[in-house]
């Protein structure tokens, strides 16, 4: 049982990332995890998921009231999902700008919604949108800490300027 999953390393910023049922179909899960490990983050936490409903309800609670909330919760339950925590030097921000605008017509080319999407209800992936918020939705994807593994990055002295 990781350490980690209840409580972040001092000093580690961690994001919880998902790659939604439509990447999954679209064959995009390699392709997006490629992306974080070159900019230079730690994979810290991986799994495959079919989302129930009430876990899919509490990550998005802050949007209930929203008009697509049904529609959106349909989404994420309707096939597996790529749950993940990346862990690094500002992951959280840094995970955002990898990620793109909400909506994809919006999104700069060069990010993944921006590359792989058009639309904001099939929008391909999901990422922290806070610090506290990561921590939150880690608590509630990675519950049992099963997918999860504590582990050294030796490439972190190539990476930071810290001893
Ligand atoms: N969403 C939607 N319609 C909207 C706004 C959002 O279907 O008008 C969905 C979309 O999948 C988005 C998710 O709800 O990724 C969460 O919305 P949020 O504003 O938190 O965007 P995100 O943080 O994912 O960029
Ligand atoms: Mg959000």
């Amino acid at each position: 049982r990781s350490r980690s999953v209840t409580t972040r390393a001092a000093n580690q910023e961690r994001s919880y990332v998902m790659v939604k049922p439509d990447g999954v179909q679209r064959g995009l899960v390699g392709k997006i995890i490629s992306r974080f490990e070159r900019k230079g983050f730690y994979l810290k936490g991986l799994k495959m998921f079919n989302c129930p409903e009430d876990i899919a309800k509490e990550h998005y609670k802050d949007l209930s009231s929203k008009p697509f909330f049904p529609d959106l919760v349909e989404y994420i339950c309707s096939g597996p999902v790529i749950c993940m925590i990346w862990e690094g030097k500002g992951v959280v921000k840094s995970a955002r700008k990898l990620i793109g605008a909400t909506n994809p017509l919006e999104s700069e080319p060069g990010t993944i919604r921006g590359d792989f999407a058009v639309e904001v209800g099939r929008n391909v992936i999901h990422g922290s949108d806070s610090d506290e918020n990561g921590e939150r939705e880690i608590g509630i994807w990675f519950s049992s800490g099963e997918g999860t593994a504590e582990w050294t990055p030796h490439m972190e002295p190539w990476l930071r300027e810290i001893g």
